[in-house]
């Protein structure tokens, strides 16, 4: 499988690994376009794995610098399989449309989606926690905001992942 990686610190370097997506025509190269699939999406699918349990769920996010906020209860599944295994996927896809067709087997789907590998770490730091809220609010087209109480941001969750590497795919686009 073809990853395209960066150094967390350094900006858009590419790095390549293994053998590449196996429809290579749909691969997307370009990590500004993978990273403009993750600014479309309105929803990330959160992949994670405990005791050779695979869980996904959907989650609301913000996104910088290929790292990646969601924000959450203090309790419950998700959390606990962050706490006991930080090694993530995150699944991203937009545009997505049925294309139809005469014969049952020529019917297709027009999308664009990534797939990002990263470590999950729950933020500790209030005003971190509180940029990553504000990211989160923005990539849902709202302002920052200084409003956040601190006993809110004392019982919300903020899990923070940083990026590893990131692969993007198309179809019909
Ligand atoms: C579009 C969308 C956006 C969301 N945004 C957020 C967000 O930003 N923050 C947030 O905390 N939550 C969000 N949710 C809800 C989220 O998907 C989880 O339900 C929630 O975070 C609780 O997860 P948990 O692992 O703590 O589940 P728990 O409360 O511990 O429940 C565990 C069990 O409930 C079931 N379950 C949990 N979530 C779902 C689900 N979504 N659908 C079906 N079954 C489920 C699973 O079987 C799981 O094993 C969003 C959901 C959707 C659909």
């Amino acid at each position: 499988m073809l990853r395209m990686g960066f150094a967390p610190q350094t900006t858009l370097s590419l790095r390549c690994e293994g053998d590449g997506m196996r429809r290579r025509e749909r691969e997307i190269q370009d990590l500004g376009e993978i990273e403009g699939i993750i600014r479309k999406a309105l929803v990330c699918r959160l992949g994670l794995a405990a005791d050779n349990r695979p869980y996904v769920v959907p989650l609301c996010f913000g996104y910088r610098d290929r790292t990646l906020y969601v924000h959450s209860a203090t309790e419950g599944r998700k959390v606990e399989m962050v706490r006991e295994n930080p090694h993530v996927c995150v699944e991203f896809d937009v545009d997505q449309e049925v294309l139809p067709a005469r014969e049952p087997c020529s019917w297709s789907m027009r999308y664009r989606s990534a797939i990002a590998f990263g470590t999950a770490t729950v933020v500790e730091d209030p005003a971190e926690k509180r940029r990553a809220l504000d990211l989160i609010i923005a990539h849902y087209g709202g302002g920052a905001s200084s409003g956040y109480p601190d006993r809110m941001v004392e019982n919300i969750l903020v899990i923070k992942i940083e990026m590893e590497h990131m692969t993007g795919k198309q179809a019909n686009y």
